[in-house]
């Protein structure tokens, strides 16, 4: 019989699988966390999939802002994740970067892979969009969720605030009506997001010389 000590591998089974939701404004290490996660889990022979949308870099990558990155599926809307991770065989864990854009059924599906496949789901995403509501897979993820973080990793306004709300600034104004999801630049008005402290989120102040987000 094996003896078991605190360094014993953890037996399969043992323990349920868990849907953990970490959220942050823009420029708080999220993505960064993620491909953490996924190496971390990665290393100890654990089978993952590291799931995307709407990356920054535009393609089916994870890319973190410090200059990480890696391939990833693209979640289209109608993707169903768990026919997605049961054509995968075994999966143990799921990496979901901008979980904020997934549609709130494939949140649901998550919350499946999790109770009925035994998959460990780690979620990463905005809370808000830019008129400070939240999204509604993000909200969907705050209801199911077994575990929700909010990244420690401090973003600052320009004002030297903490920043916790994502702004939208197009043609160098904030603007606080539009489409909830706006990726990039949309004809010919430049489309640029900015954290920003409460304060100025809600009086539209930008600061002078901030340098533009992406
Ligand atoms: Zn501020």
């Amino acid at each position: 019989m094996t003896e078991l000590s605190a360094l014993s591998a953890v037996p399969s089974g043992a323990r349920d699988a868990v849907l953990k939701f970490y959220f942050g404004p823009m420029d708080c290490g999220k993505s960064t966390l993620a491909l953490q996660m996924n190496y971390n889990h990665a290393r100890q022979g654990r089978r993952g999939l590291v799931l995307t949308k709407h990356d920054r870099s535009g393609g089916p990558r994870v890319t973190s802002r410090i200059g990480l990155g890696r391939d990833a599926i693209e979640v289209e809307d109608s993707l169903d994740l768990v026919r997605l991770v049961t054509s995968y065989g075994q999966v143990d864990y799921l990496i979901c970067d901008e979980a904020c854009f997934y549609r709130v059924e494939q949140i649901e599906q998550l919350a499946d892979l999790v109770d009925e496949h035994g998959v460990d789901v780690y979620a990463f995403g905005l809370a808000s969009d830019f008129r400070s509501v939240m999204f509604p897979a993000a909200q969907r993820l705050f209801e199911l969720a077994d575990e929700v973080c909010r990244l420690q990793v401090e973003v600052l306004c320009w004002c030297g605030r903490p920043g916790q709300l994502n702004a939208r600034v197009v043609g160098g104004v904030l603007v606080r009506t539009g489409e909830q999801v706006v990726i990039g630049d949309t004809g010919d008005a430049p489309v640029r997001y900015q954290v920003l402290c409460r304060r100025h989120h809600r009086s539209g102040e930008l600061g002078e010389g901030t340098p533009a987000a992406r």
